[in-house]
C-alpha cells in the first residue's frame, strides 16, 4: 500500500530558500508506487514551488478561509487555492488551534470550504499533554472528529487525517511508534462513523531521519505529516529513502 509522506514547512523558509528546497524536491523525486508525497510551502511562495515541482510532487495549503469569495482581507480561499494547482489543505493543525485560536467549529466550516472546492482536507486532530495527564485522549479525539465531521457525506477517497499529538509537535519528543499504531487503530474504527470506506491517517510530531522508517513499518499508520525535518533537503529526502549529498 502506498504511504504518504508531507512536508509541513510552516513559516520557516523565506521566499528563495522555499525555490531552492523545490529544486532540489523536484530533481531527485520520481513519481513512484511507494510514496505520495507533497508539501505545504508559504502561500507567498506557493505558485513558484509549484512550478518548480512540476508536477514530481504534490502541493497543498497550509491554511485557507472558511467562505469562498468575499470581502476578508487578508484571506486566500480554498477555490483560489484549487485555481492554482492545490491539491491539499492543512485544516485543524494544532498551531492554528492553539497560536490561533481556531475552534472545531471554525475548522468544521474550512473543512467544508475545502471540499466544496474540490481539494482534499488534511484533518488533524490530536491532545494535548493535559488531555493526556487526564486520561483524556479518546474524549479529546472524539470530540474533535464528532465536531468536524458529524453529518458529513463523504468518501474516504477525499479525505486525510493526521494524527499529531500537541504534545509531540515540535518538541523533540514522538509519540512511540507502537502508542502511535493503537490509537490510530482505534481512530480508524471511530471514524468509520461518520465516512465510508478506511480512513487514511499519517502520524505526525516530531517525527525525523531516525524515527520515520519506525511509523511507515506499522500496518495502522498510513504515512507522515512532517514539519521541521521536511525543510532540510538531505532530510526530508532519507526519510524518502532518497540519498542526497549537497
Ligand atoms: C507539524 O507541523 O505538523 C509537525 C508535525 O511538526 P514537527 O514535525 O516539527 O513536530
Amino acid at each position: 500500500m502506498k504511504k504518504y509522506i508531507f512536508g509541513n514547512w510552516k513559516m520557516y523558509l523565506d521566499h528563495k530558500e522555499s525555490i531552492d528546497l523545490a529544486n532540489v524536491l523536484s530533481k531527485k523525486i520520481k513519481k513512484n508506487d511507494t510514496y505520495e508525497v507533497a508539501v505545504f510551502p508559504s502561500l507567498l511562495s506557493f505558485l513558484e514551488v509549484s512550478t518548480k515541482l512540476n508536477n514530481k510532487v504534490n502541493i497543498g495549503a497550509q491554511n485557507c478561509a472558511w467562505v469562498s469569495k468575499g470581502a476578508y482581507t487578508g484571506e486566500v480561499s480554498a477555490h483560489i487555492l484549487a485555481d492554482v494547482g492545490c491539491k491539499y489543505v492543512l485544516v485543524g493543525h494544532s498551531e492554528r488551534r492553539h497560536i490561533f485560536g481556531e475552534t472545531n467549529e471554525l475548522v468544521r466550516k474550512k473543512l467544508e470550504a475545502v471540499l466544496d472546492a474540490g481539494l482534499i482536507p488534511v484533518l488533524c486532530i490530536g491532545e494535548t499533554q493535559a488531555d493526556r495527564d487526564e486520561d483524556k485522549i479518546q474524549y479529546r479525539l472524539k470530540k474533535q472528529l464528532m465536531k468536524a465531521l458529524e453529518g458529513i457525506d463523504i468518501n474516504a477517497e477525499n479525505i486525510i487525517f493526521a494524527y499529531e499529538p500537541v504534545w509531540a509537535i515540535g518538541t523533540g519528543t514522538p509519540c512511540l511508534p507502537a502508542d502511535a499504531d493503537d490509537i490510530h487503530g482505534w481512530l480508524k474504527l471511530e471514524i468509520k462513523n461518520y465516512i465510508k470506506g478506511e480512513a487514511k491517517i499519517l502520524y505526525g510530531g516530531s517525527v525525523n531521519v531516525d524515527n520515520a522508517t519506525s511509523y511507515l513499518d506499522y500496518e495502522m499508520i498510513d504515512g507522515l505529516l512532517v514539519g521541521g525535518a521536511s525543510v532540510k533537503s538531505d532530510d526530508f529526502l532519507k526519510i524518502l529513502d532518497i540519498e542526497y549529498k549537497k
